[in-house]
Formats: structure tokens, sequence, C-alpha cells
């Protein structure tokens, strides 16, 4: 395994090197009209790694073409084919988990054993989705009068145009590719401008385990606005599926009102956590610190509040500042580290005066509070206490390994707090009381709770959020299901 040691320079460019650049459109990879390029940046360093092709307007109408032209062929083919191919993918990148993590960690930074994570949980929705493709059922049943035969049954929705962000290059991007493939749809895809090289790896793993040219196609721009508005327009698109902020999000639904598309939307989150009397606190602190250091913080799941109750505030948030100050902080390929650098200088920035603004209104930082390093876009691992509920930290989705610790006295204040937010992706609690856990699972008003545990993505569960954290869900039984339309056949009897 990669962890063992630190990576070699030549092992590095020689993952890097594999990876087509190209944009990847009907089966094959191509430079942009124009020749244009993007630059990838290792976020660790500031240095280029790598130059992919910088898509135009024209090159994502061809994608769109080549999706448009196979989208029948794709539809009529077995489900036990569709749901082959996946499983050959999800064998494949377990096979190269290693050089998969590695690119993974370069282009966007978390250290190498969170990249290999990565790198199961995205293979995972291959195997889960290949078992889903044989799965696809109607029904049949006789009209409450007698006279008529009810045949119900699934077709794909068609094209569907996916836009991905950076935080989970592969993850992102296979929870949507998994579906759309299990359920018969074409597809373009968009990831985002910092990661491209994971989902230029993951198309030509698709191509190798026998995805026919034309069903997957890879755009990368750095001008995502103006490229794809004109594909979320085209009326042979018939799906948006986009994970990404909720500012991007609301833009995105509004321009596909003008074909009425199916439309899913993975948006951002202010998750809280809480922590109630009675919880088991080495458990509680366990599950914070997974909940808040996953991906450095950067993840929509990440625990943004923490509200404990005020009889263990105190141990609790000494606890957690032990923990994120024992830390190794550092370039994610070398060994031992534990927290990368953020995605890059304006996110660093931004971390930063979050945490300027609670301290500037009474907040208290326990450990970290500073950028570290003078390379790179590093920032240290945070606790900040007394945290008032007016300060920017309680509001906003922080996106960086900072904690912010607050209490509360009673169970209907905890809930109330909890829900006062525009978001609503996911809640977590620690309690040892049935009666408390099932009132928060009952009340929290978030798509996704985990009870005792600090991490509620897997691909066997429906994964999405309520109010501005969006709509749809993906995994579970429910995700194939944003990939299919039910057609309704009446059927007389002569
Ligand atoms: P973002 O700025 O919204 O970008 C996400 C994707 O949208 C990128 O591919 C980006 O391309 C593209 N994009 C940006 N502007 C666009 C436009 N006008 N038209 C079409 N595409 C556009 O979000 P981010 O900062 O990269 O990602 C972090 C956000 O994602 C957070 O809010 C996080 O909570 C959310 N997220 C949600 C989930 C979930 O499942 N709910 C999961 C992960 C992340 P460029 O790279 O070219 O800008």
């Amino acid at each position: 395994m990669t962890t063992a040691m630190s990576v070699t320079a030549d092992r590095e460019q020689s993952v890097v090197e594999q990876v087509p650049k190209g944009l990847w459109i009907g089966g094959g990879t191509h430079p942009a009209a124009g020749g244009a390029t993007l630059a990838v940046t290792d976020p660790s360093t500031g240095e280029v790694l790598a130059e992919v092709a910088d898509a135009s307007v024209e090159d994502g109408r061809a994608a769109l073409d080549a999706a448009v032209d196979v989208q029948g062929s794709w539809a009529a083919t077995p489900p036990r084919e569709r749901g082959e191919i996946l499983r050959r993918a999800f064998e494949m990148m377990t096979a190269r988990a290693d050089d998969l993590a590695l690119l993974m960690t370069l282009e966007m930074g978390k250290p190498i054993p969170e990249s290999r994570g990565e790198v199961t949980y995205a293979a995972e929705f291959f195997r889960w989705f290949s078992e889903e493709a044989v799965r696809i059922a109607g029904s049949w049943s006789t009209s409450p009068d007698g006279a008529t035969r009810l045949l119900t049954m699934k077709r794909p929705v068609g094209p569907a145009l996916m836009i991905t962000p950076w935080n989970f290059p592969l993850a992102m991007g296979t929870r949507k590719i998994g579906p759309a493939v299990a359920a018969g749809c074409t597809m373009v895809v968009k990831p985002a401008a910092q990661t491209p090289l994971s989902m230029y790896a993951l198309a030509d793993i698709l191509r190798e385990a026998g995805l026919p040219d034309g069903v997957l196609n890879v755009v990368t721009t750095s001008s995502s606005g103006k490229v794809m508005e004109p594909l979320i327009r085209d009326s042979r698109l018939r799906k948006l599926t986009f994970t990404g902020s909720t500012v991007v999000g609301r833009r995105l639904v509004e321009q596909s009102a003008e074909q009425l598309l199916r439309v899913s939307m993975e948006l951002g989150g202010n998750a809280p956590f809480l922590v109630m009397a009675d919880a088991d606190m080495d458990a509680a602190v366990d599950g914070a610190m997974v909940a808040k250091m996953r991906n450095m913080g950067e993840a929509c799941t990440a625990a943004n509040r923490f509200l404990v109750h005020e009889s263990v505030a105190d141990e609790f948030a000494q606890r957690m500042a032990g923990r994120m100050g024992s830390l190794r902080v550092g370039r994610g390929t070398e060994e031992g580290v534990q927290v990368g650098p953020l995605v890059d200088a304006v996110s660093r920035d931004k971390v930063a005066e979050l945490v300027q603004d609670a301290v500037n209104r009474g907040g208290r930082v326990l450990t970290g509070g500073d950028t570290v390093g003078d390379r790179g876009w590093f920032y240290s691992p945070t606790v900040v206490a007394d945290v008032p509920t007016d300060a920017v930290l309680q509001t906003e989705e922080i996106f960086g390994p900072v904690a912010p610790v607050s209490t509360f006295a009673t169970l209907d204040e905890a809930i109330g707090r909890a829900n006062d937010t525009e978001y609503g992706l996911v809640a977590y609690a620690y309690t040892r009381d049935l009666a408390t856990a099932l009132s928060l699972a009952e009340q929290l008003d978030t798509g996704m709770v985990g009870i005792n545990q600090g991490v509620v993505s897997t691909p066997a569960a429906p994964f999405g959020g309520v109010k501005q954290s969006g709509f749809g869900r993906e995994g579970g039984r429910e995700g194939i299901e944003e990939y299919l339309e039910t057609r309704y056949v009446g059927i007389r009897p002569q």
C-alpha cells in the first residue's frame, strides 16, 4: 500500500502522466477546439501538476451530441450487460486503488489513507448499482372496475448532465454515473476544474470495463457557466444532477426550468452535532473527530456546529482540543500526515476570516486558529469554544478544520437550535437514551440523521437533503429512481 512510506516524485509523475488529459467524447480523448488547456494545481505546493483540455461551448455541445447519438442503443442494452460493466469497473477501481488514491491526493490534497477510503467508497457505488441494474421492475394490476389491466414499466430518463464538485472527486461522480449506467441513461459529466484528473482516470477505467463509446462523456472547462448553460437549455437533455454549492444549484434549477428537466440537487450543509448530557463521551469525541475532520472538514456532511449540553460542554471542548491539536498537518503524500491543505487560497482565507469573526464576538480558541507554513493552503485544526449564535461560523458552511462549540440546556432548545438554519442535509446526535434518540430522529429537520455515529454516507442508503440542501437522493434503492421514468400502459382485453 502507498501508505507505508512517503511517495517518490517519480511515482507522483508517473500516475499523473498515465491519465488522459483531453476531453472524453464518444469514447476517445480529444483536444479542446482551439487547443485551450487549463492548469491543475497541487494545493499542498501551489505547483502545476498537469494541463487538461479547456472545453468551449462547441466542445460541450459535441459531448451532448455523442450522448444523444447512443441513448437509444444504450437503453436497449440488456440490464445484465449494463450491470456487468459496472461490476468490472468496481473490480478495476479496487485493483488500481493505490494509483487512484495518489492521483486524488495530488490534485485535491487529502492524505493518502483518506483518498484510499474515497476510492473504496466510490467503487462501492458501482458494485451497488451493478446489482440494482437487474432489479428494475414495473407492476401489473387490474383497474378497480375490472375493465382494464394497468401495466407500469420503467424507462431511462434519457441523456443526463452531471456536474460534480472537487471535494470528493471520484465518489461524487460514481454515485451519479453508477445509477445512470444501471438505468440505461447516457451522460455528460463535468467535474470541478480543480480536480479533473480523477474523473478522466475513471472514464478510462469505464472504457476498459466495456462501456460503449458515447455513453459517458467528460468535459473539463474553466468557463463552467458558459459551457453548461447551453446544454441545460438544450431540448435533447432530459436530466440534470448537480452536487455543489447552494448558490450555484439555485441558478441551475432556474436554467433547468426552460426544458422542465428532471433535476437532482445535492447542495450545501450546516450539520449540527448534538452531544446530550448522557452521551458516551469517548464515543462522542471519536464521532465528532470523524464528522468534523473527514476530508479536512471540506464535506457537505461535515459537523459545522457542535451543540453540547452545558453539563458536559467543557469536558467535550477540552477533549476535542486535545485530539485536534495532536493531528499532523502536511502534504497528503507524506507518511503519517492526517490533515492536508485546503483546496485553494480563497478557501483557506475564508476559514481564517470565520475564526476571526467568532473570536471578535467572544469565542475562545482552544487550539489552532492560524494558517500553517508559507507554501500551500494549510490551516491548523481548530476548536473555538463559547461561540455565540450570531457568529458567522454558526450560520455558514465552514468547509475547513474548525470545530465551534456552544452549549444548550434542554432537549427542546437543542432541537430548536439545530433546526435554526436554512440547510437540512444531515444532523448527528449522541445519547444513550432511546426516547431522546427517537425524538431527535423525528424532529431534526434534515434528510439524514446519524445517531451515535459520525458518518452516514454509504452506497446502500439514500443520501440527500431538505430545505436549501436540495432534493433528490443518491444511493440506496432510491438512487436509481432518479434516472428512471414510469410509463403506464392501460390494456383493455378485447
Ligand atoms: P460549486 O462552486 O458550486 O461547484 C460545483 C461544481 O459546479 C463545479 O464543477 C463547478 O465548476 C460547477 N459550477 C460552478 N459554477 C457553475 C455554473 N454557473 N454553471 C454550471 N456549473 C457551475 O461548489 P464547490 O465549492 O466546488 O463545492 C463545494 C460545495 O459542494 C459545498 O457547498 C458542499 O456542501 C457541496 N457538496 C454537497 C454535497 C452533497 O451531496 N450535498 C457533496 C459534496 C459537496 P468549476 O470547478 O469550474 O467552478
